[in-house]
């Protein structure tokens, strides 16, 4: 019987409970080990033969035991892929994806909008081994293909993208990488799954922050690397091995835990967040608001003929001076001060707009950007909070 995904959500790397195991746990316990031990040397043997198949079989701790298994399972059906590698977090699991698919004179071209970071891991590591790129708005085809060069392997993209939450017309993005016979590589931390499935759209590779909705609870890192076609799995497999990545049977466990909810959470963070953009889209102050499923936003369109659902993640441009809006931030309540985002707790940051200069998207015209992630809290409450909190800001004299 096939099964959709939630249900697998719920079903998927469960203790067993059969005739040799009649009591059993709900939950598979953390399965914690660096050795493994094999009853014969027939059994040692054959573990390395089936390894060098690509098979997915333990024969050492690190590569992780049934624990991580079962995550690599849920992670696969999240995204749609054939292949789940895991990484000790979201930065790991995209240098794990990029060194595993670049090589030395190779050129790959970024999406101007994708997460921080990676900008260093190009700059401090990637420079150095003699990979280039070049970061473009991927709003624009043309632009696009006008910067393909004869080396280069990879397009790197993330829709929607980090601070504006551009959302980017991958099923073009893809058609472009097929001509040019280039691997797409997407960050899909944003949709993890449940709001946007990248590897349906056509992309090679899918990397989540598992740190963000799918841990769901802030206190756990995680990267996950979900790829669909044999050759780019077996090249993950094999530099995953070869660099070392592990990750703990705890987090693994933590990981499933918080996956198994994260349907019913991001349904209610995005509904309370359209609210929140409702609210925003009714003060003097605002001038744009970023979150594409709010029929608002510049890309709704492609959100409706693309994603699934969506999330708690939203971005305000706010005709405040800085002073204000530093005001405006920090009288919030119930909004701690972070960038991350995911948990069940609503955050708050005030973005240095020098940073989303680099963002083609970015307005430069307009003087602030506050970047919230809308929690499990009451949104009446959150509502409240920002009401009294705007007073303050607009009681501020430039
Ligand atoms: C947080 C985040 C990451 C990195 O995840 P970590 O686990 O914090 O390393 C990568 N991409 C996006 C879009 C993120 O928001």
């Amino acid at each position: 019987m096939a099964h959709t995904l939630l249900t697998k959500l719920s079903h998927l790397g469960t203790a067993t409970c059969d005739e040799l195991h009649p009591r059993a746990p709900v939950a598979l316990p953390p399965i914690r080990t660096s050795t493994v031990r094999f009853n014969s040397i027939d059994d040692l043997h054959d573990t390395y033969k089936r390894q060098a198949a690509g098979e997915r079989i333990v024969g050492y701790g690190r590569m992780g035991m049934e624990t991580h298994a079962a995550f690599e399972q849920i992670m696969c059906e999240l995204e749609g892929g054939k292949r789940a590698f895991l990484a000790p977090s979201g930065l790991n699991a995209i240098s794990m994806a990029l060194l595993s698919l670049l090589s030395a004179g190779d050129h790959m071209l970024v999406a101007d909008c994708v997460y921080g970071p990676v900008r260093q891991l190009d700059d401090t590591v990637l420079k150095r081994m003699n990979i280039s790129s070049t970061y473009c708005s991927m709003r624009d085809m043309a632009i696009l293909e006008l910067n393909i060069q004869p080396n280069t392997k990879l397009i790197y993209v993330e829709s929607p993208g980090s601070l504006l939450f551009e959302m980017l017309d991958l099923p073009a993005i893809v058609e472009v990488a097929k001509k040019h016979n280039l691997l797409v590589v997407t960050d899909n931390t944003w949709g993890s799954g449940i709001a946007y499935r990248p590897l349906d759209l056509g992309a090679d590779v899918s990397v989540v922050a598992v740190t963000k909705y799918i841990g769901g609870h802030s206190d756990l890192l995680m990267g996950a690397v979900v790829a669909k076609n044999d050759s780019v799995i077996k090249q993950i497999d094999t530099n995953q091995y070869a660099l070392g990545f592990s990750t703990s049977a705890d987090d693994a466990w933590l990981a499933i835990r918080g996956v198994r909810t994260i349907d019913v959470r991001m349904k209610r963070q995005a509904e309370s967040t359209l609210k929140v953009c409702e609210f925003f889209n009714q003060q003097a102050e605002t001038l744009q608001i970023y979150h594409p499923a709010y029929e608002k936003d510049q890309n709704h369109a492609l959100w409706k003929r693309d994603a699934l659902g969506s999330n708690g993640m939203l971005s305000v441009a706010l005709n405040f001076t800085k002073a204000q809006t530093k005001v405006f931030v920090e009288a919030l309540e119930l909004f701690s001060i972070g960038y991350s985002w995911g948990g069940y707790e609503s955050l708050v940051d005030m973005v240095n707009t020098d940073f989303l200069k680099k963002h083609a998207y970015w307005n430069a015209d307009y003087p602030s950007l506050v970047r919230m992630h809308i929690g499990l809290e009451s949104v009446d409450d959150l509502i409240a909070d920002y009401e009294q909190a705007l007073t303050k800001a607009r009681a501020v004299k430039w």
